[in-house]
């Protein structure tokens, strides 16, 4: 009886298989036929009239875009993201760390970040102030001056970083209106988004804004536990930070009161004065709704110009790169 239930029980099993057999060679045979459809269609589609025709039209729109992912690579390789250095750690690539315990301590799980100069290794207690009073720890343990070489240390930093800012978001909306132009079928942006920028022409930027942050960091003896206050150095951070700055400034004398700040708000305020026009070639958001325009000092400060309303000037990004490359040439 057993034997005929074992039997039974195989020919059941080799029935199933054999069954289950043809619906996975059905369900492969489906999504073969679902992609090379689908790949017929997107070579259809690139090389249909209506994508050609874009193509033509939008040649120009593409170049630009392009020229403006170049431009922010340039704002990123030349420019400094970063500001003062915490002095924990300033001399400790001269000695080499080791953990020798035995008997399989795992005591290491936290140690103490000595060698980066964005961590400032602290008590607890300062940890613990950062985070109620950061601008005033910030300034105090990675020792950002209040002078007015610090001042206008950190306004260019939030000068370099909203320029970058403002160049990658430029390019986004361009891109997403480049997509809109030529409006492709959905299954070529959900499959074949690659090939489509491929195609476009358009090269997409990788660059991202580095907001540098700083860290307070307590680990204990035993490395049991660790705690941090991060501060990171955004646009928001940067203003506030060039408003303190000034602000002990002026307390000290009254030399720096006497100028604006440099912060994103002032940068609009003179925008939004020069009726978002360039100075030089009088292209204007009206015109262009795209348009990347910055804002340029008349005299660089490096050559002495003050951060003053009179000194100041909106540019289009292409005056104030040809400007700036002028001025490295002079
Ligand atoms: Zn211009």
């Amino acid at each position: 009886m057993q034997f005929v239930l074992g039997l039974l029980a195989i020919a059941v099993m080799l029935w199933l298989a054999v069954t289950f057999w043809y619906i996975a060679v059905a369900i492969l045979a489906i999504w073969i036929t679902v992609r090379v459809v689908r790949h017929v269609r997107m070579k259809r589609y690139f090389a249909g009239e209506v994508f050609q025709t874009h193509l033509k039209e939008l040649s120009s729109v593409v170049t630009e875009h392009n020229e403006i992912a170049a431009y922010a690579a340039e704002i990123r390789a030349g420019g400094q993201f970063g500001l003062g250095t915490s002095g924990t750690g300033s001399q400790s690539d001269l000695a080499i760390f080791e953990n020798t315990s035995r008997h399989g301590y795992r005591r290491d799980r936290n140690v103490a970040h000595y060698q980066a100069v964005n961590v400032h290794n602290c008590s607890l207690q300062v940890v613990r102030n950062a985070s109620a009073d950061p601008l005033k720890y910030l300034i105090k343990y990675f020792r950002v001056e209040a002078t007015d070489e610090g001042l206008t240390q950190v306004e260019k930093l939030g000068e370099t970083m909203s320029r970058l800012g403002n160049a990658v978001d430029n390019l986004k909306t361009r891109e997403a209106d480049i997509t809109g132009e030529f409006n492709p079928p959905k299954f070529i942006l959900k499959h074949y988004s690659k090939q489509f920028t491929e195609r476009v022409g358009v090269q997409l930027s990788p660059i991202t804004v580095p907001h540098p942050e700083y860290v307070f960091e307590y680990v204990s003896a035993g490395g049991n536990s660790s705690q941090r206050t991060t501060v990171k150095l955004d646009t928001r951070t940067i203003d506030r930070l060039i408003e303190e700055l000034s602000g002990r400034i002026r307390r000290r004398r009254s030399a720096a009161g006497q100028r604006a700040l440099m912060t994103a708000r002032f940068r609009e305020e003179i925008k939004r004065r020069d009726a978002y026009t360039c100075q030089y070639c009088a292209v204007s958001l009206d015109d262009e709704p795209h348009l990347l325009l910055e804002v340029d000092h008349i005299v660089p400060v490096s050559r002495g110009g003050m951060s003053t309303e009179e000194n100041l000037q909106t540019l289009c990004w292409r005056c104030n790169r040809t400007k700036s490359n002028k001025m490295v040439g002079a």
